[in-house]
């Protein structure tokens, strides 16, 4: 994508989306761990609701690496794939007091170790906990992504990460992956997106545009 398109996309993001951020809420990188650990296919506002109340309960590693499987399994039961999510979140605890002294890792590599933690996951951490620069590939900024041209439909959410830190400043990386959240969440949606009033709509590659028109 040539540059002058680049711009134009940033532009509109920066006018819609001025304060895009992380909206999982957490106090520490512990709990930010643990709350991305946690979306995985389910809405932030999910997992708000559940840690505004696992949060109260469980406040270091220790008290996530000791709890009883089936006690964290019946704290986390009001989310997708809870029973799954229980267990990384033990076996991940129980590896950063093994492994990290007991302390979340920055390292990008070193936080993909840990059981649960993929590549999507182990980028918002270094973004939001360390403000290194990453751009993780969730659903919206892969669908995004795709139809704004950055990547082809084709392309796999790596290629499509690499293809976004080619075209992208660095220095833009963390806030345009928020901005890119927001846009696929309450402007770009998967189903029924906001084409009628949408800037962008003369560089979108979705061929269905025209039918949400
Ligand atoms: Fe999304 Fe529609 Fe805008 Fe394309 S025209 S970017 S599909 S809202």
């Amino acid at each position: 994508m040539n540059k002058e398109k680049v711009k134009r996309i940033l532009d509109v993001f920066d006018d819609m989306y001025p304060d895009a951020k992380c909206e999982l809420i957490h106090r520490n990188e512990l709990e930010l761990l643990i709350a991305v650990m946690l979306s995985a296919q389910t809405t932030d506002a999910s997992v708000n609701k559940l840690t505004a109340h696992l949060f109260e309960k469980y406040h270091t590693v220790e008290d996530y690496a000791n709890a009883p499987l089936a006690q964290l399994e019946s704290d986390l039961h009001t989310i997708g794939l809870y029973r799954n999510k229980a267990k990384n979140v033990k076996a991940m605890a129980e590896k950063l007091l093994a492994d990290y002294h007991g302390v979340v890792p920055c390292d990008y590599d070193a936080l993909q170790t840990l059981p649960g933690v993929g590549r999507k996951t182990a980028n918002v951490v270094v973004s939001e906990g360390f403000q290194v620069p990453a751009i993780a590939v969730d659903t919206h900024v892969e669908r995004i992504s795709k139809r704004l041209g950055f990547a082809f439909k084709k392309d796999s959410v790596l290629t499509v990460e690499k293809k976004l830190q080619k075209a992208i400043p660095q220095e833009r990386w963390i806030k345009t992956h928020h901005q890119m959240i927001f846009f696929g969440r309450y402007h770009c949606k998967s189903m029924n997106p906001s084409c009628q009033n949408c800037q962008l709509i003369d560089i979108c590659k979705e061929p269905k545009r025209k039918k949400y028109l």
